[in-house]
């Protein structure tokens, strides 16, 4: 099994298309073609995570926060980070990171978080995207219209759901005259033609684009394929970063603050509240440093919002905007490496991969409690 095979089969679940803008993914070190035997999850690549993969003989790290973050200028090795990339390339390990495309995906990271705080009836905290879809319409002789619908869904045209090879087939009549210069698959110079043609629609999503449009210009008979393309709407899976949803039962910020530290397994939290008794029956969360998006939790009426890595100055808006504000600290999305583990672990049963999955067993908090 490569490193390239484990990617596809992930990034199909969690596209780098659905990552925030220049967000630092994929492939941070080492080689996609690169032989796996053993991979290990992790939230962060640390030089402790690196010892314990070299014990661990692991070949594959798949982390949630990226191995670089900040680029080398000078690869001297008294700097513990360079000498940890050092490490890793001396034991052969490749380094793939899934950030914000993980946090983005549906069935993911903020899903994740969610689900531990204790939340149902969830939808994405800020404005979702979704990818651009388009529509072919293509006219071809009614003969070849059986052979032109095969190879634009061999090309991935008409996958809705979990359906495949869907299309709509219109017969008409084509007409066109060649000119001299022409070199007609039917008809002659200079006259009319009428063909019994058949109009073929498929919709298909961006990243198959180019792939259905070869399938059809190297099935196709004519010189001059008629086709339309266009893109269509609300086609396409939404995907948004953060979660909101609702407690089944509602309690106050000071328990529901109790309550996260208990199941995200903290020795302490921050809270930011004016009021600790209010009732929360609305939740926010966003993995990782959401502290900026908390007039996103407020505009979508959210009695709490839990997010890591808020600042002095941002505590003191959200403290005067009335939002209640729990931080755990960064390190709580080190809830993905069971969840992490557990999908490639299921992959793996599916597709006879025969790798061994692993899940980090360090903490990679830098932050104490005393
Ligand atoms: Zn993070």
């Amino acid at each position: 099994m490569k490193v390239k095979e484990i990617v596809q089969k992930f990034e199909a679940f969690a596209p780098k298309r659905i990552a925030e803008p220049n967000d630092p993914i994929g492939l941070q070190l080492g080689d996609l073609e690169q032989e796996v035997k053993k991979m290990m999850v992790t939230l962060d690549v640390r030089p402790d995570v690196v010892k314990e993969a070299i014990e661990n003989q692991v070949d594959f790290i798949f982390a949630h926060h990226p191995a670089m973050f900040v680029p080398v200028k000078q690869f001297d090795l008294s700097v513990p980070q360079n000498k940890m990339y050092a490490e890793l390339i001396k034991h052969n390990i490749t380094v793939y990171a899934a950030h914000t495309n993980l946090d983005n995906a549906n069935g993911g990271m903020n899903d994740w978080l969610a689900q531990a705080l204790g939340l149902a009836n969830v939808s994405p905290l800020l404005p979702t995207r979704a990818e651009k879809w388009y529509k072919l319409a293509v006219f071809v002789p009614t003969e070849n219209s059986e052979s032109l619908r095969q190879a634009l869904a061999e090309a991935g045209a008409g996958q809705l759901g979990e359906y495949k090879s869907c299309s709509y087939t219109l017969s008409g009549t084509g007409r066109f005259m060649p000119t001299e210069a022409a070199d007609p698959y039917i008809g002659k110079a200079a006259k009319l033609a009428e063909v019994a043609e058949d109009k073929i629609e498929v919709v298909f999503p961006a990243s198959k684009k180019a792939q259905v449009l070869t399938a059809m210009r190297a099935v196709h008979p004519y010189e001059e394929i008629a086709y339309d393309l266009y893109q269509v709407e609300d086609l396409g899976e939404k995907t948004g970063m953060g979660r909101v949803g609702e407690l089944t039962t509602a309690m106050t910020v000071e328990k529901y603050a109790k309550f996260c530290k208990e199941v995200l397994s903290l020795q302490g939290l921050r809270l930011v509240a004016r009021d600790k008794q209010k009732m929360v029956e609305k939740v926010a969360v966003l993995g990782g440093s959401g502290a900026k998006f908390y007039p996103y939790a407020l505009r979508q009426g959210a009695d709490v919002y839990v997010t890591g890595d808020v600042s002095y100055h941002t505590a003191h808006d959200m403290y005067e905007s009335g939002m209640a504000v729990i931080d755990p600290g960064h390190h709580f999305e080190a809830i993905c490496k069971p969840h992490l583990k557990e999908l490639f672990t299921k992959w793996n049963g599916e597709n006879n991969w025969e790798i061994k999955v692993l899940s980090s067993k360090l903490n990679t908090d830098p932050f104490d409690f005393i």
